[in-house]
């Protein structure tokens, strides 16, 4: 999820170039990886922070952050999609986080930025290697608790970023001149040494394409990608909980230059059950019994997923009382069956008539109760 920029460095949305400067220094000596060891935490802030900075500090990328974020490509969107698996036709609804919504201006951002060599020092984010990974897509999944509890397939759709159909990824209008980037000679990357050391970058002037466009695609207006709905049928795992993040490798964005395709990230919502609720792989029902059933003993029935099972009460149960149904709860695979737990709620006769208070009148004398 892409947050705040502004708000990872602590800076106002006016903030100077300094003041960018400033407050990215302080944060990056703060959680830079070789003053904070195995702690992953201070490693992610640190990425975020460096990828805050690359943006807010590049002032062409920063107004194309603030445009983006003044709402050219919110918005998220919701759609009905048939259910398949044995559940019948279960509606899936989802929405975009940030990144999935804003994939594409993002995709365009970090053109020219490594994901290699993580956490290798200050100058890492500088390093370019050609075949970026491309940006993983964060979704949301909503499926219904009989699926989550006993898996199934749901099927979802989300906006996939992937080459213009109209241009074919070349950014180009079909049709017209593209000229050689004169900055790289058409290369796509340029070199700068440092010091001892040659760095290879992808050419800005191109964004490692070699080539300039005189007149940009009309569809994707020379991105060269253009984001589109794309469904997927999604296998649910057996036993998955609310807020689980299903990863499905590959299904990302593309990658840049050759680079491998990002994964879709799908954050599980389970829909509440009107009888039943979670407790890890257990779940749990209420059953409410009358008072003679309590007092006396009996038979019940009580729901289950696979359909009604009945279950005996002893003489002298309490109102609260657990009783455990084994193996009928979630199944997750590589672990034991959980179970039912069935909480019993003994109910307190109410309205009673003349004849019936009367009744339990005799019933108290007889017990020794005042009444
Ligand atoms: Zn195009
Ligand atoms: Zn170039």
């Amino acid at each position: 999820m892409k947050e705040n920029y502004y708000k990872i460095l602590g800076v106002a949305e006016n903030a100077s170039q300094d003041e960018i400067k400033k407050a990215y220094r302080k944060l990056a000596l703060k959680y830079h990886p070789d003053r904070n060891r195995n702690n992953p935490e201070a490693e992610e802030k640190f990425k975020q922070i460096t990828e805050a900075y690359e943006v807010l500090s590049d002032p062409k990328k920063r107004a194309q952050y603030d445009a983006m974020r003044r709402g050219a490509f919110a918005g998220g969107f919701t759609s009905g999609a048939a259910g398949g698996g044995p559940f019948g036709a279960g509606a899936t609804s989802f929405s975009f986080s940030d990144l999935g919504g804003f994939a594409d201006i993002f995709e365009q951002l970090f053109r020219e930025r490594s994901t290699g060599r993580r956490g290798a020092g200050f100058s890492s984010f500088d390093f370019e290697e050609p075949g970026t990974a491309g940006n993983d897509i964060e979704a949301e999944i909503t499926i219904p608790f009989e699926v989550a509890v006993r898996g199934g397939k749901q099927t979802i759709t989300f906006m996939k970023t992937d080459r213009c159909p109209n241009c074919g990824g070349s950014g180009a209008q079909p049709g017209t001149r593209v000229a050689t980037c004169a900055q790289c000679g058409g290369r796509g990357t340029v070199t700068i040494s440092q010091g001892a050391f040659g760095v290879t970058r992808l050419c800005s002037g191109c964004g490692g394409r070699g080539t300039v466009i005189t007149t940009p695609c009309v569809v994707c207006r020379g991105t060269g990608f253009s984001s589109r709905p794309k469904t997927l049928t999604v296998k649910i795992p057996a036993g998955v909980k609310d807020g689980q993040i299903i990863r499905l490798a590959g299904e990302g964005q593309p990658g840049v230059n050759g680079g491998p395709a990002g994964d879709l990230l799908l954050r599980v919502n389970v829909q509440p059950h009107p009888l039943f609720r979670r407790d890890g792989d257990n779940i749990i029902v209420e059953k409410e019994i009358d008072c003679a059933t309590a007092v006396l003993g009996g038979q019940v029935t009580v729901p289950t997923l696979d359909g009604e099972v009945k279950l005996k009460i002893p003489p002298g149960t309490q109102s609260g009382t657990v009783f455990r149904l084994r193996g009928r709860g979630a199944h997750r695979r590589g672990s034991p069956a959980g179970d039912l737990h069935v909480i019993v709620k003994v109910l307190t006769p109410k309205n009673l008539t003349e004849k019936q208070k009367e009744a339990f009148r005799a019933f108290a004398r007889e017990m020794g109760w005042k009444v």
